[in-house]
């Protein structure tokens, strides 16, 4: 190519979003001494706990496993005070590890993505930005995380209301005050657990519409073990190392015996509740490993679903509360919840369950609402309605690739990728834990620092091979598509109305998107790259 038809962009990638994703991409690339921008919709980084700054938000990972290792120092001097940490000591160390590698001056904060269009001719990514302005890049990179466009449905006059509504997903920088208010919380998955039992304590009343009620095990928090932290640090790399190689990428140091290859039917009734029994107040999420069979084999399944409504009975003192409580469908299809007293808040006299499991919210009205035919007068409604996962983000920023095609067009029948790391006909755009990637199956922050480090490995090869372009091919990614459908039909996942199925939104295409895996999608990542990005031509 001719100097005179070498394109001019303004930086070699631009990223958005400044969660985990896009904060560890931004400093990567630096690394690689590329110029890089990244553009944030919200005040400050974070992206997830940034904005979930609900009451009782905190994540039900363990906090030695939910952090970044690409930084030994980092990880060797960062102090985690709980053993899952609340939203605020998660946001305070995103904020530690913008300052500490000093990334915010790369950061357009309060920016908003309206599109991002390829140009053919020079083979770059235009962007342009809520402030009217366009940049231009070789490579844009999506860092929009997969829980982050939220989900409001439309409810009828849910304008009229005249009291003061909130989304778990959006909520407030300053603290709600709901002490003296009538309450009304309308979802029941991991949010709303996490954040019924702490409003309960200030409500006059809370009132819980549940339309399906969810599985939900204790998470047994508490102080760090400041032992176990010294055990895992003296050795970090090796502890990360172990996890890798564990199917959703976490929990190999839980001290407890793996028993994947036993199935829930091989033992006796006594032995396979007492192994329920150890791991119900204790394993948190873990508790889905007690057999290796109970996301593959219905019959197995149901012995931990019953195993769980057994402990709903024993918790909840009314009884039709209690059966209200007890979910029907395959334990863990939808995303297992992890709390805190969640069953304990229905016996409170300030909280109500309202199952509208039978029936709707019919009507949002201006003193409260209506549903199953009966009003009810609230100062405040909180929807836990949850988010249009793992797309959503993506199609809102306006992607248009070769021959002006747009993305939501290109997925309109479901999202399609090849690794969940590019998509055919967009070249030199990447997504980090998109669909069909492992992502939200496993723990998020190494999946994505692996995501990071394959893009960032992948730009140094295309620039030293000078090559401008990497685009999936169509073969490559219909395959991939294909492999990840198949990993899902081998198992219980799609008996279930989840979100990673897409069916929380109305008129969502019904694809299951998460790639079930992580050690042999990694392979897999690493066999494409050894083998020249197979898979992906590249020009
Ligand atoms: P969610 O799991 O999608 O739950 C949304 C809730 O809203 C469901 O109970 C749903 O009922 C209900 N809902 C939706 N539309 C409704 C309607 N029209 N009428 C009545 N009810 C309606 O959302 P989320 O609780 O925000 O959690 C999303 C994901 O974020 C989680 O699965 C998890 O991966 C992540 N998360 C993690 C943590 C953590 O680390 N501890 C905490 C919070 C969230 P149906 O089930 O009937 O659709």
């Amino acid at each position: 190519m001719s100097i005179a038809q070498k394109p001019i962009n303004n930086y070699d990638a631009i990223v958005v979003g400044a969660g985990f994703a896009g904060m560890y991409m931004l400093h990567k690339l630096r690394g690689l001494g590329l110029s890089v921008k990244v553009y944030e919709t919200g005040s400050g980084v974070g992206g997830t706990w940034f904005w979930n700054r609900y009451p009782g938000a905190r994540c039900d990972i363990d906090s030695l496993e939910y952090s970044y290792q690409f930084s030994d120092e980092l990880q060797q001097e960062w102090h985690w005070p709980e053993r899952y940490s609340a939203q605020p000591d998660i946001l305070e160390y995103a904020n530690h590890v913008a300052e500490r590698f000093d990334l915010r001056k790369d950061i357009q904060f309060n920016t908003q993505v309206e599109s991002s269009v390829y140009d053919e001719d020079s083979k770059s990514w235009n962007i342009t930005t809520s402030d009217g302005k366009t940049q231009s890049a070789q490579f844009c990179i999506m860092a929009t995380g997969c829980l982050s466009s939220t989900n409001t449905p439309d409810f009828k006059g849910i304008e009229s209301f005249k009291g003061q509504t909130y989304h778990t997903g959006q909520w407030p920088h300053e603290p709600v005050d709901f002490s003296g208010k009538r309450v009304g919380i309308i979802g029941t998955g991991s949010s709303a657990i996490q954040a019924i039992p702490e409003i309960a304590k200030q409500a006059e009343h809370l009132y819980v519409f549940q339309r399906t009620p969810n599985y939900t095990v204790p998470s047994n928090n508490g102080p760090m073990d400041k032992e176990t932290e010294q055990t895992i640090k003296a050795d970090y790399p090796a502890f990360r190392e172990r996890n890798s190689k564990m199917p959703a990428g976490l929990g190999a140091d839980s001290g407890r015996k793996t028993n994947m290859g036993v199935s829930a039917l091989d033992v006796s009734h006594e032995e396979r509740e007492a192994e329920y029994e150890s791991r119900w107040d204790t394993a948190g999420l873990s508790i889905g490993g007690s057999f290796g069979d109970l996301m593959l084999n219905q019959e197995s399944n149901d012995t931990i679903a019953e195993f769980a409504r057994g402990k709903i009975r024993g918790i909840v003192n009314d009884p039709a509360t209690a059966e209200a409580l007890c979910p029907e469908q395959t334990f863990a299809c939808k995303r297992l919840c992890v709390d805190t007293g969640y069953y304990q808040t229905f016996n409170r006299p300030n909280v109500t369950l309202v199952d509208i499991s039978q029936g709707a919210i019919d009507e949002i009205t201006p003193a409260g609402l209506q549903a199953n035919g009966d009003a009810f007068e609230l100062d405040c409604i909180i929807f836990a309605t949850g988010f249009d996962a793992m797309t959503g983000s993506l199609l809102k920023a306006g992607i248009r690739g070769e021959g002006g095609q747009t993305l939501t067009d290109k997925w309109s029948a479901g999202p399609r990728t090849y690794l969940g790391l590019g998509t055919s006909g967009f070249p030199n755009l990447f997504t980090i834990t998109g669909p069909g990637s492992p992502s939200v199956l496993t723990n998020m922050i190494p999946s994505i620092e692996q995501h990071v480090n394959w893009i960032a490995d992948c730009i140094q090869y295309l620039k030293e091979s000078n090559l401008q372009t990497i685009n999936a091919t169509d073969e490559a990614e219909d395959a991939w598509v294909e492999h990840v459908n198949v990993l899902a039909s081998h198992t219980l996942y799609p008996s279930c109305n989840s979100w990673y199925l897409g069916a929380n939104v109305p008129g969502k295409p019904r694809v299951f998107m998460p790639h079930i895996g992580f050690p042999s999608y990694v392979e897999k990542c690493n066999e494409v790259a050894a083998n020249g990005y197979q898979g992906f031509a590249l020009a």
